[in-house]
């Protein structure tokens, strides 16, 4: 299954993610977790993109084009992916389609999680994120709180939070997110293949609501 995740940040896209990943067993790739690891790792690609990141601006399209058109022919993609923050505007979305007809694939589906603003500012600063690259899960100091105070529940990490999750910085990230990426909600919308998710409820009922439209799509397949 081949699917991809639209919603303004804050929204549960990563969460929701790292869920539906463990339970089809296929690849979460997050465009913002590449990201952070290319900056992690010093690369030409990841000094670049730090300098947008930090001012909650898009990272210039050909970094991520190339950044999934790598990662989507790799071996582990082939039996299903869950895109999560890419594309991100219409032009990635283009290139995307491309790639897509190139390895003669088609998306699933493409979930929209909705949510006014007014809560992403609370989701959004009360983040934390597990260090540990390999782990990466998602918590809230509030929301979803781990067992132990700043303490990974699966890999016992520390927990930090993204320099980016400043509440300055929202206000941008959201500006962003409805000049560029919105337009994305009609794109797949015409294509027929856009499902909205009320995003507003526990993450548990957010999930189990995935589940449901996941389990209609595959019984009309
Ligand atoms: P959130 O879901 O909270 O917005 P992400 O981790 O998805 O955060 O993204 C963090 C940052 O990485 C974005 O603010 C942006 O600078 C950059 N980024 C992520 N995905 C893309 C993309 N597809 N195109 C351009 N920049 C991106
Ligand atoms: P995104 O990837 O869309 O930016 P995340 O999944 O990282 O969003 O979630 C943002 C923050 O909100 C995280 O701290 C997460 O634990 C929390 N969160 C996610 N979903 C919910 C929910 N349904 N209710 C309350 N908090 C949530
Ligand atoms: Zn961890």
């Amino acid at each position: 299954m081949r699917l991809l995740f639209l919603g303004p940040p804050g929204s549960g896209k990563g969460t929701q993610c790292q869920l539906l990943s463990n339970e089809l067993k296929i690849r979460h790739l997050s465009s913002g977790d590449l990201l952070r690891a290319s900056v992690a790792q010093g690369t030409a690609a990841g000094l670049e993109a730090k300098t947008y990141m930090d001012k909650g601006l898009l990272v210039p399209d050909p970094v991520l084009i190339a950044m999934f058109k790598d990662n989507l022919s790799q071996e582990n993609c082939h039996n299903g992916y869950i895109l999560d923050g890419f594309p991100r505007n219409l032009s990635q979305a283009k290139s995307f389609d491309d790639m897509l007809s190139n390895l003669h694939q088609f998306l699933d589906c493409v979930i929209n999680l909705e949510i006014d603003s007014e809560p992403l500012t609370l989701r959004i600063t009360g983040r934390r994120v597990c260090a540990n690259k390999n782990c990466l899960k998602v918590y809230h100091t509030k929301f979803n709180p781990p067992q132990v105070e700043n303490v990974c529940d699966d890999c016992k990490c520390e927990l930090i939070i993204r320099s980016d999750d400043k509440e300055d910085l929202v206000k941008v990230r959201l500006a962003t997110y409805f000049e560029q990426t919105q337009p994305l909600i009609e794109y797949y919308q015409l294509k027929k293949i856009l499902v909205n998710i009320d995003a507003s409820q526990s993450s548990q009922n957010v999930f189990n609501s995935i589940l449901t439209t996941l389990k209609e799509l595959t019984k009309t397949h």
